[in-house]
């Protein structure tokens, strides 16, 4: 299917819900009568869908400028606008530019672990506007959005791809098409926790692929890559350099958090 085809899909399903938006504040009002709005960490009650209590979010570390203009790894101070840290300088990656909106610690954790394995997907509405605003400059750019996927085995066991939800709600946010099954894992890898950084590389070496009879959908587009966490990089050098090799103009990468090493 075309992008454009994707495109007008999407187009008519957002049509149809327009006509429901009248009777919205009501339906949203009985379904928090039922159902209160929480905090995405505490589980308190809250006076809003995706708010969050004010003294966790304090405990949250956002990134903001300056940062490696390719990777987004943090810096202390800024000496120039257009600065790339060490790691990019010597081991240029695959994608244009990486985003994230928080640090990867004890708080951002807790909240990735919830949404992950917990079935609390009700935190996305907490962390969704974080991600859009991160990942502005990049979706402006963006021809089309497609998760990190997971093995259809690790999929069956956990039931749900996180990184294909958060997609999907990007894309409808942004009304920019997403794809959920043109970037494939080619085999199970074990998992990259608690992995260093070379065993990370080594564990994903050729384990995702785009089908032949769906590369025409990638020509010369640009591609936003979502995922929860960027760790070491890995996983998403690997997914872009196999969207690369499949046609794709370039790819940037957005996730929810990244691993900062000071
Ligand atoms: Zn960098």
């Amino acid at each position: 299917m075309e992008l454009q085809q994707l495109k007008e899909i999407q187009s008519d399903r957002d049509g149809f819900l327009c006509y429901l938006k009248p009777f919205k504040p009501f339906f949203q009002q009985t379904v928090d009568l039922i159902l209160p709005p929480r905090c995405a960490f505490s589980g308190k009650i809250v006076s809003q869908q995706g708010a969050i209590q004010p003294e966790e979010w304090t405990k949250l570390q956002f990134i903001s400028d300056p940062f490696c203009r390719c990777c987004g790894h943090p810096f202390d101070f800024k000496i120039d606008a257009d600065m790339c840290c060490p790691s990019c300088l010597s081991d240029p990656p695959e994608f244009s530019k990486a985003r994230a909106p928080l640090l990867y610690e004890d708080q951002s954790r807790s909240l990735i672990l919830r949404f992950k394995h917990a079935d609390q997907l009700h935190t996305l509405d907490t962390f969704l506007p974080w991600m859009l605003k991160a990942g502005a400059s990049l979706l402006e750019q963006t021809d089309l959005i497609l998760p990190v996927p997971l093995h259809r085995w690790r999929l069956i066991k956990r039931r749900y791809n996180q990184a294909a939800l958060i997609a999907a709600r990007i894309s409808k946010k942004a009304n920019l098409p997403w794809h959920h099954d043109l970037l494939l894992r080619a085999r199970a890898t074990p998992t990259q926790g608690h992995k260093k950084a070379l065993d990370r590389k080594k564990n994903v070496k050729d384990a995702f692929t785009v089908p032949a009879r769906k590369k025409n959908l990638l020509t010369g587009k640009t591609i936003l890559l979502i995922d929860d966490v960027y760790t070491t990089g890995a996983t998403v050098r690997e997914c872009s350099r196999t969207l690369l090799n499949a046609g794709a103009a370039e790819v940037n990468v957005l996730t929810l958090a990244r691993v900062v090493k000071r």
